[in-house]
């Protein structure tokens, strides 16, 4: 060792050989980028041949380039599509609604429409239930996987007299009394225990069918022959 003062103490020379090894190893990275940007400048045609493409042209490869990028990203493809959407919903269903209004269109919505509901009956029960509630002022919405998932939580049974028939949307908290069309307010429930319910919350009208104070002999009846069938029949 020489003079004191002289020499780096051992943090400062560690310091100092990471920090060249970084340097080098950086400069290794942006040599291997640049290869790598070389060798995909090669795969393209000649610049001379890819200045004669047209403004056509030129969207078009955009274009071609962009869907084969959502194929191999459909989730985010999925999800960039969605946002855009949400952003731009107005806008879009205004347009559409615009287009709708050709002859050619009406023709065509009248002879597809009823088969698509036909396919589709949960889709379009969900459409008629949030339009409902939009149209009561009710804040909220709900998908029809989320109703779907909701049914089988629920064991594909009427969440009041546990009958496994025709299940229709139910609000816990109904919609006339300030309850959300959002899924975690709605349970499944058959259509003659949805309108005994009327106005009554989930609570108030289970409290009725088990024997609550006010027992209507109607719902003491239906839960009687519920308990004693578990099963609708095809049409209830
Ligand atoms: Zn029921």
């Amino acid at each position: 060792m020489g003079a004191r003062g002289w020499h780096h103490t051992p943090e400062a020379r560690a310091r100092i050989g990471a920090a060249a090894k970084a340097r080098k190893s950086s400069a290794i990275a942006i040599e291997a980028r640049w290869a790598r940007h070389r060798a995909a400048k090669a795969l393209l045609p000649p610049k001379a041949a890819r200045k004669r493409l047209t403004p056509e042209e030129k969207r078009a490869n955009n274009i071609r380039r962009a869907k084969e990028w959502s194929e191999r990203n459909p989730d985010r493809s999925k999800a960039i599509k969605r946002k855009s959407f949400e952003k731009n919903r107005e806008r879009i269903n205004a347009k559409q609604r615009e287009q709708n209004k050709t002859p050619e269109r009406k023709a065509f919505i009248r002879i597809y429409a009823p088969k698509h509901r036909a396919a589709n009956p949960d889709k379009y029960a969900t459409y008629s239930e949030n339009r409902r509630a939009r149209g009561l002022g009710a804040i909220g919405s709900h998908t029809e996987a989320e109703w779907i998932a909701k049914v089988s939580y629920c064991g594909n049974a009427c969440v009041c007299c546990q009958r496994k028939c025709k299940l229709s949307r139910d609000h816990d908290i109904p919609l006339a009394r300030g309850g959300s069309n959002y899924i975690s307010n709605i349970v499944p429930a058959c259509s003659s225990c949805n309108s005994a319910k009327g106005t009554l919350t989930g609570d108030e009208f289970r409290n009725r069918l088990n024997g609550g104070v006010t027992m209507d002999p109607r719902w003491a009846s239906q839960l009687a022959n519920a308990r004693k069938s578990r099963q609708c029949s095809p049409s209830a």
